[in-house]
C-alpha cells in the first residue's frame, strides 16, 4: 500500500467506467460528482477496491428490487465539532465525502453494529465471504478516514466515507 495525492474526481470517473462491468444493466448507475477538484491522501487501487466493495454490495441488496439505482455521490464537506467528536479517528474537519446510496433489502437493526467486522455476512455459503466491508472499514482507518452507514429496512442503505482533504499548492 503506498500512499499517494491523488484527486477523488479522477479516481471516481474511472471507477465509473469499471463499474459498468460490475453492476448488472437493469440497474440505474448514478455518479454526481463535484466540480470542485478533492484532493486526498491515499492509495488508488484501494480506493477503487473500496468502491467496487460497496457497489457489489448494494448490487447484492438489489436483487428483488423494484427499480434498483444505485447513487455514488462525491463533495466537498466541513464535518460539525459534534462529528468530529463521534469520529476521534477523523483527522481533519474538512472533507472529501463519497456516499454510495442504494434503494435495496436494507440491513437488519441487529446487524447494524456487526457488518464491519471480518467474517460477518448473511449471504449464503460461497456468496459472500464476509470480508469486503472490513476491508474497506481497515483501509479508511490507515488513511485517518471515517465510515458511517444508515440503512433502512426495505427502503436501502447509504454508506458514507469521509476523508480529510489535502490543501492544495497555490
Ligand atoms: P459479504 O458481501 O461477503 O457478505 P461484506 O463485508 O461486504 O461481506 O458485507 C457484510 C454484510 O453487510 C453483508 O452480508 C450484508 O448483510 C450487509 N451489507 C453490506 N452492504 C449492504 C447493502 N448495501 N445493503 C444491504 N446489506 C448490506
Ligand atoms: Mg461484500
Amino acid at each position: 500500500v503506498k500512499l499517494s495525492s491523488l484527486s477523488l474526481n479522477s479516481m471516481l470517473k474511472e471507477s465509473f467506467k469499471l463499474s459498468e462491468t460490475v453492476v448488472p444493466e437493469n440497474i440505474d448507475l448514478i455518479y454526481d460528482i463535484c466540480e470542485e477538484e478533492l484532493i486526498v491522501k491515499a492509495d488508488v487501487t484501494q480506493l477503487q477496491q473500496i468502491i467496487m466493495n460497496l457497489l457489489s454490495n448494494a448490487c447484492d441488496a438489489l436483487k428483488q428490487a423494484d427499480k434498483p439505482n444505485i447513487t455514488c455521490r462525491l463533495s466537498a464537506d466541513d464535518m460539525e465539532p459534534s462529528f468530529m467528536q463521534a469520529h476521534p479517528e477523523l483527522k481533519s474537519s474538512r472533507v472529501a465525502h463519497l456516499s454510495v446510496a442504494d434503494n435495496g433489502s436494507g440491513i437488519a437493526k441487529s446487524d447494524l453494529d456487526k457488518i464491519f467486522e471480518p467474517f460477518f455476512t448473511t449471504k449464503d455459503v460461497g456468496e459472500g465471504t464476509g470480508l469486503g466491508l472490513s476491508m474497506v472499514f481497515g483501509a479508511i482507518q490507515r488513511i485517518q478516514g471515517a465510515i458511517t452507514v444508515e440503512s433502512t429496512r426495505h427502503k436501502g442503505t447509504t454508506f458514507h466515507l469521509y476523508l480529510p482533504r489535502i490543501e492544495q499548492a497555490a
